[in-house]
């Protein structure tokens, strides 16, 4: 099924570019050996990755989203625009700051309207370079930097690039320039993305024919570990959406000014997850929602992509099995990473855009509390009693991976659901939705 992974791409030097989703980018390295994406989610409000300043939030005008990214060339050289809907900001890369103002990309580029907010855009390299490209829909436009406009003829169907892959004409989600470590103009190649797949657009020199598309790829196969933390990076965005969401119903409950409908949900979702409504529970339930948040919020450090080997190693799995999803590693429980870890394996893509949010609230769980693994404490919000199944739709028969646990979830002693991460992300659900979903992971 069609996933959208990225809302924009963008090259920086040296050789590296940034993936956008929702509020959020990843670092994907090219000179890695082998080349990989970089550790960490990075939240917009932090860029460079790092900084203490981030993307003016004056450009978020409603939604929190980066449509596409491009760095400057020729007397723009040096710049970095990202542009959300039909403006953006420009980012200096020598003052290591954002220019003030947020402008209108239109007349500020001598774009068409259509052009001036686009999907995705990238720069020409070779007999190119002059040039730099706008993707709206199944259309394109070239740019070009000397003159601050679009060349004539334009726009044109994406289509009539050569060996355009069918999968592409009808619209991108994102672009990028490749890898630049001696210079802006020192690529061969740019990437256009559409969902889980990509193709690698090469440019020529004279007289060695047209600029050309590449075959329709996976983009998991050719970009390691970039889906997996733009997967994480979208989840987390939702995760903190919903945590923000249930620690204003419970702190509102402590301060007794719910409505009568918002406090019967309240008070049962703490009944189901935490085994009482009174305010002593819903106390523990919001220290551990807002512990959950400053968490997620660490995802810079805290977030890692392991491939197969690596996580089968971590896990001390037998050859044979396939790791986890997603683990953690708990603050101090490991030498390797004594701040703690959440890991993202190829498996996580496996696992539903919801499911992948929930499991996110559940491993920030195990990071902080070092009580939260142990078996009477750890169980899935799905290992309901038998007769309690058929209400939540769960299959008559669970066969457990491991050794099932000894009790189930809706027979968990609230001391015991205290510490359980799976109680604190179906609370979270089920007050920030409305409702108690349980499903398989
Ligand atoms: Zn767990």
């Amino acid at each position: 099924m069609a996933e959208k992974f990225m809302d924009a791409a963008l090259a920086m030097l040296p050789n590296q570019a940034c993936f956008f989703i929702a509020d959020q980018y990843v670092v994907y390295d090219y000179a890695a050996a082998p080349e990989r994406v970089k550790d960490g989610v990075h939240s917009v409000d932090s860029f460079p990755p790092g900084s203490a300043t981030g993307i003016p939030g004056a450009l978020f005008q409603p939604n929190r989203i980066i449509t596409a990214a491009l760095p400057g060339k020729g007397g723009y050289t040096g710049a970095l625009y990202f542009f959300s809907g039909p403006r953006y900001v420009r980012y200096d890369e020598g003052l290591n700051t954002f220019a003030a103002g947020v402008r209108d990309t239109a007349p500020a580029w001598n774009l068409p309207a259509a052009a001036a907010d686009p999907d995705g855009c990238f720069n020409g390299a070779k007999n190119r370079k002059a040039f730099c490209y706008f993707f709206k829909g199944a259309q394109y436009w070239r740019y070009i930097w000397a003159n601050d406009a679009v060349s004539g003829g334009y726009p044109k169907p994406i289509s009539t690039l050569l060996n355009m892959p069918v999968g592409l004409h009808a619209g991108i989600d994102a672009a990028v320039d490749g890898v630049a470590s001696a210079g802006s103009e020192n690529f061969d190649a740019g990437y256009l993305f559409k969902d889980d797949k990509y193709t690698r657009f090469d440019w020529v020199n004279d007289g060695e024919g047209e600029p050309h598309a590449g075959a329709l790829r996976d983009t998991g196969d050719g970009w390691p570990g970039l889906l997996e933390l733009l997967a994480a990076a979208r989840a987390k965005s939702e995760a903190l959406t919903m945590v923000a969401r249930a620690v204003d119903l419970t702190t509102r409950k402590t301060l007794g000014t719910l409505s009568a409908a918002e406090a019967t949900l309240v008070d049962a979702a703490l009944d189901v997850h935490f085994k009482s409504s009174s305010a002593a529970t819903a106390a523990t339930a919001l220290a551990g929602l807002a512990t959950i948040a400053t968490t997620l919020n660490q995802s810079a450090t805290l977030f890692h992509y392991r491939t197969h080997d690596e996580a089968m190693a971590d896990e001390h799995r037998p050859p044979g099995e396939a790791p986890s999803a997603a683990y953690t590693f708990g603050i101090g429980s490991s030498p390797a990473w004594p701040l703690g870890a959440i890991m993202f394996t190829r498996q996580y893509l496996a696992r539903s855009p919801s499911n992948r949010v929930l499991s996110l609230i559940h491993e920030a769980v195990h990071i902080f509390d070092a009580a939260s693994g142990t078996p009477a404490n750890h169980i899935p919000e799905w290992w309901v009693s038998p007769g309690a199944r058929a209400g939540f739709g769960l299959p008559a028969v669970i066969n457990f991976a491991g050794a099932a646990p000894p009790t189930f979830y809706d027979t968990q002693p609230g001391a015991a659901a205290a510490h359980n991460p799976a109680s604190f992300a179906a609370y979270a659900s089920h007050v920030a939705t409305g409702s108690d979903v349980r499903a398989l992971p």
